[in-house]
């Protein structure tokens, strides 16, 4: 007997059409209750924009409304909330009450105050379970299966929010985080060897690296079948899919978080066609795109390309409402080639903020890391866009500096003309190329696993 295709049959095979009604039920019922339940800033920005609840009766109402959330919002929220008093760094757009909070989890902090962006109340972490669920049985992890979680875990929405959905789901988590670094991460997977690994691809493509030397044996060696990657780009990068695929003898999964639980992930198809929406019942995203410079909300349609706003349609604690994230999205509105998927695919292009410019063109740093892994195994793939001067505007040439993999000084000239030549070819901009020592640059790990692809060789004013 085969098995069902889908976690929730009914809700993962609905068009996006279909979907759109569901959504729009639960969004006028989510907006009373934001409203209603967080005077100090929903009320106060749907009053500020003259709006009342009620007003909102189609999608262009909805879409007309302004942005309710960002970082910087946030951050506001949560001052304000400590200046007052209330005992709890939530920020004033919580909307239960505080004794309703099971859980939570922080994004930054590093440099900053950390943001308490997803709280948790039972129900919302019904629905973090809920969705995990479809993404799991997706990428192929079933009950009874070891699973290493190699997201960072301290106060990280890859920590404990994934190990309670792997655990409920029926799932063993190897609950090992980032922050135990490699060396350790991979003598547990030596040791368990587990059916998948959850984690940064970053993270994910350094063990390859790591494997030989505390292992004594490659990666492939390990069995692992099934890579679920998430929080920082790379298995959408085909280069960087490839790399991992042949490493690891597994299957490549990308998916993406929006917060609160929200995610969508790539199907088991050989070609890449982007991560499937398939929790829109619970979340707005990406059906909601804007146009980054003007702001004005883009129509969704086949290849699309905008700033993705997110708004959670059952959330509890600290729901998002049209809250802007800073991702650029392309969304696909077609039925998916590889698997018959039939609501919304997408591909993050990058992130708004990390857009650099130079001669007009757009460049997406995770654009030139896919031509440079292309170039594996004679680039390790670690690689820098080195900034003199704040972006997103740079003066030309684009100095990039890459990681040759351990290549004679003769073998030098030729690598790096054609790394030019081809980041030429698809870029339309002939990058300063600058060839490095292997282990030069600095590897995902440590607490946030995400890598980094920008070097700030500037001081901040
Ligand atoms: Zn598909």
């Amino acid at each position: 007997m085969s098995e069902r295709k889908y976690w929730n049959e009914e809700m993962e095979t609905k068009s996006y059409e279909e979907m759109s009604d569901i959504q729009f039920g639960k969004l006028k019922n989510q907006i009373h209750y934001i409203y209603n339940n967080s005077p100090l800033y929903y009320k106060k920005k749907f009053d500020d924009a003259g709006v009342k609840p009620g007003d909102v009766k189609t999608w262009e109402d909805f879409y007309n409304l302004p942005i309710m959330g960002n970082k910087e919002m946030e951050i506001k929220s949560q001052k304000e909330s400590l200046d007052r008093g209330d005992g709890h760094p939530f920020g004033t757009f919580l909307c239960a009450p505080v004794e309703k909070v099971i859980g939570m989890t922080a994004t930054g902090g590093t440099t900053g105050d950390p943001t308490f962006s997803y709280i948790y109340t039972v129900k919302d972490l019904r629905i973090n379970d809920e969705v995990w669920a479809r993404v799991f049985w997706k990428a192929g992890i079933r009950h009874g299966n070891f699973v290493a979680n190699i997201f960072a875990q301290s106060m990280h929405a890859g920590g404990w929010p994934v190990n309670h959905a792997l655990t409920s789901y029926g799932a063993c988590s190897i609950p090992v985080g980032a922050e135990a670094g490699t060396d350790r991460i991979l003598r547990m997977l030596n040791l368990f060897r587990p059916a998948a690994i959850v984690g940064t691809a970053p993270l994910m493509e350094h063990l390859i690296e790591r494997c030989p030397e505390v292992l004594k044996k490659s990666i492939s060696e390990l069995g692992i079948k099934i890579l679920l990657c998430a929080g920082a780009p790379g298995a959408g990068i085909p280069s960087v899919r490839k790399k991992l695929e042949d490493a690891y003898g597994a299957k490549i999964f990308d998916s993406a978080g929006g917060g609160q639980g929200a995610h969508m992930v790539s199907c088991d198809s050989k070609e890449y066609y982007g991560m499937h929406m398939n929790c829109a019942d619970y979340f707005i995203w990406p059906g909601d795109l804007i146009d980054p410079e003007t702001g004005k909300a883009i129509q969704i349609a086949e290849g699309v390309i905008g700033h993705a706003i997110f708004t959670a349609l059952e959330q509890e604690a600290k729901p998002f409402f049209r809250y802007a994230w800073g991702d650029l999205h392309q969304v696909f509105t077609k039925e998916c080639p590889g698997c018959g998927f039939r609501g919304l695919r997408i591909r993050i292009v990058g992130r708004a903020d990390e857009m650099l410019i130079v001669k007009g063109v757009n460049i997406y740093p995770t654009a030139v890391k896919g031509i440079v892994n292309t170039f594996f195994p004679r680039v390790t793939g670690e690689m820098r866009i080195i900034l003199d001067e704040p972006g997103p505007d740079v003066k030309p040439p684009l100095k990039l500096e890459i990681e040759h993999a351990g290549l004679s000084q003769s073998e030098l000239p030729a690598l790096r003309d054609i790394i030019i030549q081809e980041i030429r070819n698809k870029l339309e901009v002939r990058p300063d190329v600058k060839l490095v020592a292997a282990g030069t640059f600095e590897r995902a790990g440590g607490v946030s696993a995400k890598g980094t692809l920008i070097e700030k060789r500037y001081k901040n004013s």
